[in-house]
């Protein structure tokens, strides 16, 4: 505690450097995603004027008026569970959506950015570990619904998203992360087309996430502290 927002960011990107270090990556393809959500304006502006440029929120209710208020020039990601009929309040505001899970959400996404002109970045989110009560696409039904969203011109599948289980041990995690980067893999080699982001690894487990290839690690707690709102 006590640590400043300058020493915060200093922290997370010196431990992002020595797992790269330790597994011979070169640090830039790493890209921090700062997990805001919870977290105040004030928050966001004082990472921001760090130097941070990239931030995720979860709620789309309370993500919307802190981007308004926000400064300007950041960029956005959305990381929570999208509600099919929230979909179209994301507005293309969102540079990447890491959670896509389903068609029909899918579908509701490529209508809005249909609308608005643009393509829509996103990832899908696996459920590798097989929870119940878990978000996440089977990864049995991963190839199916990869074909579909990739059929969806207004869409732009650029990768997969886990949330692992939660695990005492921060290695714990790690055979979920390799799982996904064979999955990211083999579902590259199907589809004949790059898919370059690996959305894994949380404040815990960030060092394990990036052994395993992460190129999007999202960080909340240990960048911002306790969440606050
Ligand atoms: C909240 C959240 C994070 C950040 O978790 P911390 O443990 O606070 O770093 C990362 N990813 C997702 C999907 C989240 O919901």
């Amino acid at each position: 505690m006590g640590m400043t927002a300058a020493e915060r960011l200093a922290w997370i990107q010196s431990r992002i450097a020595g797992a790269c270090r330790a597994c011979g990556r070169d640090p830039a393809e790493v890209t921090l995603v700062a997990v805001s959500k919870k977290q105040d304006v004030a928050a966001v502006a004082a990472l921001a004027a760090c130097g941070q440029r990239i931030f995720a929120e979860s709620y789309i209710q309370e993500a919307l008026p802190k981007m308004d208020a926000a400064p300007a020039g950041l960029t956005w990601h959305f990381i929570g569970h999208l509600q099919r009929n929230k979909a179209k309040l994301t507005e293309g505001r969102f540079d990447l959506i890491h959670t896509v899970d389903n068609l029909e959400l899918a579908q509701k996404l490529q209508k809005k950015s249909r609308e608005l002109g643009q393509i829509q970045k996103i990832c899908l989110q696996v459920n590798v570990a097989g929870e119940d009560q878990k978000s996440g696409i089977a990864p049995e039904a991963l190839p199916e619904l990869a074909e579909a969203v990739v059929a969806l011109p207004e869409l732009g599948l650029c990768g997969l998203m886990v949330i692992p289980p939660v695990f005492d041990d921060p290695e714990g995690a790690r055979p979920v992360f390799a799982r996904l980067r064979e999955l990211r893999d083999e579902l590259s080699t199907r589809l004949g087309q790059p898919l370059p982001v690996l959305s894994m690894g949380m404040s815990g487990d960030l060092e394990a996430a990036v052994m395993e290839g992460a190129t999007h690690v999202r960080v909340g707690t240990d960048l911002f502290g306790p969440r606050q709102l």
